[in-house]
């Protein structure tokens, strides 16, 4: 690996080094993309390509729509899927990469070693009962939300291209194929670890732990207690993930612990969505029939799979299992602890704050619970929030003015308030119902508004010459999508 001082290398090509390929045998199965029957480029990352050191003029006509389908296998890479299992609803089963193909591990010119994955690139060993292949329309979706995330600046996996496969799948309706073609820091879930426990398999579990943390961790390598320590950096990443999901309104739909990545970023795509007006009981999944995955459970929830991380991790966490159990929940104790730090301090970017006052959280608590009441909306609020701003409601004024003297007792100017807060609320996200026209356009070939979409979201941050119907709440009486899941 370069060390930062040596010169980043010129703009080439594919760099692939397939670690885990390397595993041993339980940890994957080795299989290639089935062929499509007509691959073609729908849409493709070019500042993700130049960011990975890929020369983006390679990309341009059929070869780089079969390099998308898995038509043609991209030199040096060596295709499996990964085994896991997962806590789907509170239920443990075993999954797998059942419509997913690892191609291999591409390192950038500076080193950062990437997964690039094909998502509905069709059957493997794990697929099930399933046909291993994905709708369009939902990969759009998975391309367009997890670009914006990565726009807010939250850890996420990312989308380097989308290509139709000209082949049809049969969902409730007939629906365009598509690959996706994913970038991430790894695939590694909380489930794959649950995976290796559920078999008894204490060997391979120890792999996949020391692995891990050689890939997510290395500062764990030091510590007494190298697994511990990197128990507590898993719990800390996750405590921050969710923060600043609340940050900007982002409901992940379906939390299972096979959607949990160990390097903390965001991923799977799937029935997500954010909130417009302000409930944290909110949920778009159509299968969430409980809110089981709901907008403020997220916190929760994602205590819940780490506790289940922690259980898989015992056998290799002590040898003496009492001395493991403690030192396991230890670790999970810190989470409520982890996710206030990181809660705290995204409130105060979101309110302007740059100093630490002992009622900031309940000074945030308040204005969350008027937005409740009145139903406002949360990002245009948020976005909106001015000391002087006028105001016909009581509720708000008398807020306001807690705020404005907690503002008062910090030396920033009202620029630098103003600055913090407006790189912390975003102008524009990507709204259910602009997102649903924009999916709805691109399936019937029209690809302007998800362009227009992608483009606003590549800066969300700067309200600057966005149409007003990107930067307003919905209009009143726009219906709530509900987001449909694995399709
Ligand atoms: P998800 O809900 O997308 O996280 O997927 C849960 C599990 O179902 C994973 O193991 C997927 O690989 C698998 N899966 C989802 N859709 C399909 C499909 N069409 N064919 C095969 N496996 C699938
Ligand atoms: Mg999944």
């Amino acid at each position: 690996m370069p060390t930062p001082s040596e010169p980043v290398a010129p703009v080439i090509g594919w760099h692939f080094d397939n670690s885990y390929a390397r595993l041993p045998a339980p940890f994957h199965s080795r299989v290639n993309p089935t062929p499509v029957a007509e691959p073609g480029l729908v849409l493709f990352n070019r500042p993700l390509a130049l960011s990975l050191g890929l020369d983006p003029a390679a990309f341009t006509g059929p070869h780089a729509a079969a390099g998308f389908t898995g038509n043609m296998i991209l030199d040096g890479a060596e295709p499996i899927a990964q085994a896991y299992a997962g806590h789907q609803f509170g239920n443990l089963a075993r999954l797998g990469d059942g419509r997913a193909i690892l191609l291999g591990e591409h390192l950038s010119p500076t080193g950062q070693r990437f997964d690039i994955q094909l998502k509905g690139s069709g059957p493997t060993p794990y697929s099930r009962r399933g046909d291993g292949r994905a709708a369009l329309g939902p990969m759009l979706r998975e391309y367009l939300i997890s670009e914006a995330m990565h726009g807010f600046g939250i850890p996420t996996t990312r989308s380097l291209a989308v290509a139709s496969t000209g082949e049809p799948v049969i969902r409730e309706q007939t629906l365009p194929g598509a690959v996706l073609t994913r970038v991430a820091a790894s695939h590694i879930r909380v489930g794959t670890f649950e995976y290796f426990a559920a078999l008894g398999d204490t060997d391979s579990l120890r792999i996949l732990a020391d692995y891990t943390l050689r890939r997510h961790y290395p500062e764990a390598a030091a510590s007494e207690h190298p697994l511990l320590a990197m128990l507590h950096g898993v719990v800390d990443r996750q405590a921050s993930l969710i923060a600043h999901w609340m940050r900007v309104g982002f409901v992940h739909g379906v939390m299972n612990t096979d959607n949990m990545a160990l390097s903390g970023e965001t991923i799977d795509y799937g029935p997500c969505a954010f909130i417009d007006a302000y409930n944290p009981a909110t949920v778009f999944s159509s299968i969430d029939y409980h809110g089981r995955y709901a907008f403020g459970q997220q916190p929760g929830i994602a205590g819940w799979n780490l506790a289940r991380l922690a259980e898989a991790l015992l056998p290799v966490l002590h040898a003496n299992p009492e001395t493991a159990l403690a030192q396991a929940n230890e670790a999970l104790a810190t989470f409520a602890e982890r996710f206030q730090h990181h809660w705290i301090l995204v409130m105060r970017s979101k309110l302007g704050l740059f100093t630490a006052g002992p009622e900031d959280a309940a000074l945030a608590e308040e204005l969350l619970r008027w937005m409740h009441q009145t139903r406002a909306d949360y990002t245009y609020t948020f976005r909106n929030l001015a000391p002087d701003a006028s105001s016909e409601d009581s509720g708000f004024t008398a807020w306001q003015q807690r705020w404005a003297q907690r503002l008062s007792r910090q030396p920033q100017s009202r620029e630098e308030v103003a600055q913090l807060m407006n790189t912390n609320n975003p102008a524009v996200i990507p709204r259910n119902h602009l997102v649903e026209a924009a999916l709805a356009a691109a399936t019937e070939n029209n690809l302007t508004p998800l362009e227009r979409l992608l483009t606003a979201l590549a800066d969300p941050y700067d309200e600057t010459g966005q149409p007003p119907e990107l930067l307003n709440p919905p209009p009143p009486g726009t219906p709530v999508c509900r987001t449909f899941c694995g399709t």
